[in-house]
C-alpha cells in the first residue's frame, strides 16, 4: 500500500513535463531544429560569470569542511546579511538578517510557508492564472485551495471577486509577480488596492490575512516597477529563489523573508522553520549559501530575454493573436484562436510547436509560451504560428 495522493502526483506527470519529453522524442526523429519547444521554464541565459568565479574562489580558498558541512538550519549569517543589505539598498527598507530563512528554492519554501499557516479548515486563495504546483503544495499541507477568477484580459487581480471570497477561514493569498504564466507584473496601484481590501477584512475577521509573495521572477522585469510588497502590506511573506534571477534552478537556493513588522512574525518565522524541519530540510545547500553571500547583489543580463519577448509579442500580435502585455518573467499567455486551448495546442503539437494549454493555470482558453529559448528558434517558429492562426483570421474577415 502507498499513499494514494502521493501516488497520483507521482504517477501522472505534469502536462508541461509531458510536452517537454515529447519534444525530446520528436527532436530525435525530425531533428532538434524542427521542434519549437516553448514548454519548460528552464533559463536560457547563463549564470553571471561572477557566480562561477565565486564558486571557484570558495572551493580554492575556504576550508572544505566548512564549505560542504551542515550550516545552521536558518542559513549562514553572511548570506542572510548579504541578502538583507541588498534589499535595503535597492528598496530603501530596513530588513534584518534575522528575518531571513534560507531555503532550497521557491518550491520547498512555499511548502514550508503553506504548512506553517495550515490551521484546521484554513483556506488559501490563489489568483488565476497561477503556478499549478500551488494546488498540490497547499492540499498536501492541509489548506483548502481556492482560485480567484482571472482579471481578463489584463491579468491584474480581480479584486471584486477576491474580496467576495475572503472569509474568516482565509489564512493567506498567494501572489506571483512577475507572473508565470501571464508575464504580467502587478502594478503598484493594483497591489495598494489589494492591501486595502486585505487590511479591512483582516480587521473585520480579527486575524491577519497573510500575503505570500512567490518571487522567483522578481528581477526579470522589462522597464516596469516590481514593488517590494512588504512595504505596501506588512503581513507579506516572501518566497524568493535564485533559480531564474541567477539562472541556478538546479542548485536549489533561495530564501523566505518574514518581516518583523508582520503580525505574529516570530510565531510565523518559527513555524516556517518548524515546517522545513518536519519536511526534512535541514539546511539549504552550503556551497550555494556561500555563493549568495558574495553574489546577492548581482542581476541577470536580460538582453536576450527581452529580444525574445519583443520578437514574440510583436510578431504574434501582428498576426492577430491576443495577449496581455508581458512586462516580466519569460512567458506570454495567449488567447487560443477558436477559444479551445487544448484543441489549439494539439494542432500546434502536430506541427512540432509545443505550447502549454492554460487549464492547469486556472485559465482555460489560453496557452503559455515560454520564451527562454534561442532567438533563432523563435524566428523559425513564427511561420508555424502564422499558419495556425490563418483559418481563424479568415473566419473573421
Ligand atoms: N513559483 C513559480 C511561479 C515558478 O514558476 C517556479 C518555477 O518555475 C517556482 C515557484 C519554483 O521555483 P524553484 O525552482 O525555485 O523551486
Amino acid at each position: 500500500m502507498v499513499n494514494q495522493n502521493a501516488y497520483a502526483l507521482g504517477a501522472n506527470r505534469s502536462c508541461i513535463r509531458d510536452l517537454f519529453e515529447y519534444g525530446r522524442q520528436r527532436a530525435a526523429i525530425v531533428g532538434p531544429e524542427n521542434v519549437y519547444d516553448y514548454s519548460l521554464g528552464n533559463p536560457s541565459i547563463p549564470a553571471p560569470k561572477e557566480v562561477n568565479e565565486a564558486v571557484h574562489q570558495i572551493l580554492n580558498e575556504m576550508d572544505s569542511l566548512l564549505v560542504h558541512g551542515y550550516t545552521s538550519a536558518v542559513g549562514d549569517y553572511d548570506a542572510r546579511k548579504a541578502i538583507s543589505d541588498d534589499l535595503n539598498a535597492r528598496y530603501g527598507v530596513s530588513t534584518q538578517p534575522e528575518e531571513f530563512f534560507l531555503g532550497c528554492g521557491a518550491a520547498p519554501e512555499l511548502v514550508s510557508v503553506f504548512r506553517a499557516l495550515a490551521v484546521p479548515g484554513g483556506e488559501l486563495l490563489a489568483v488565476a492564472p497561477y503556478f499549478p504546483e500551488y494546488k498540490p503544495f497547499a492540499e498536501e499541507a492541509g489548506l483548502i485551495f481556492k482560485v480567484v477568477p482571472p482579471d481578463v484580459p489584463n491579468f491584474q487581480i480581480n479584486l471584486e471577486a477576491l474580496a467576495g471570497m475572503l472569509t474568516p477561514a482565509t489564512q493567506a493569498i498567494i501572489l506571483n509577480s512577475p507572473n508565470n504564466p501571464s508575464g504580467v507584473v502587478y502594478t503598484r496601484q493594483t497591489l495598494t488596492a489589494l492591501a486595502a481590501v486585505l487590511t479591512e477584512k483582516a480587521a473585520q475577521f480579527g486575524h491577519p490575512i497573510y500575503l505570500i509573495a512567490d518571487e522567483p521572477y522578481r528581477e526579470l522585469a522589462y522597464g516596469v516597477e516590481v514593488p517590494f510588497l512588504p512595504a505596501i502590506y506588512p503581513d507579506t511573506i516572501i518566497c524568493y529563489s535564485y533559480s531564474k534571477s541567477l539562472s541556478l534552478p538546479g542548485e536549489r537556493i533561495g530564501y523566505v523573508y518574514v518581516p518583523s513588522a508582520a503580525t505574529d512574525s516570530q510565531l510565523v518565522y518559527a513555524a516556517v522553520a518548524g515546517a522545513a524541519r518536519a519536511g526534512g530540510h535541514v539546511c539549504a545547500p552550503s556551497l550555494w549559501q556561500k555563493v549568495i553571500a558574495r553574489c546577492a547583489h548581482l542581476r541577470p543580463d536580460l538582453e536576450s530575454y527581452n529580444r525574445n519577448r519583443l520578437a514574440l509579442y510583436e510578431g504574434l500580435s501582428a498576426m492577430g493573436y491576443e495577449m496581455a502585455k508581458p512586462d516580466g518573467a519569460f512567458y506570454l499567455f495567449v488567447k487560443a484562436p477558436g477559444g479551445d486551448a487544448n484543441a489549439f495546442s494539439e494542432l500546434a503539437k502536430q506541427r512540432d510547436l509545443l505550447l502549454v494549454p492554460g487549464n492547469g493555470f486556472g485559465c482555460p482558453g489560453y496557452f503559455r509560451v515560454c520564451y527562454c529559448v534561442s532567438y533563432d528558434m523563435i524566428q523559425r517558429s513564427l511561420p508555424v504560428f502564422e499558419e495556425l492562426i490563418r483559418p481563424y483570421r479568415l473566419d473573421n474577415e
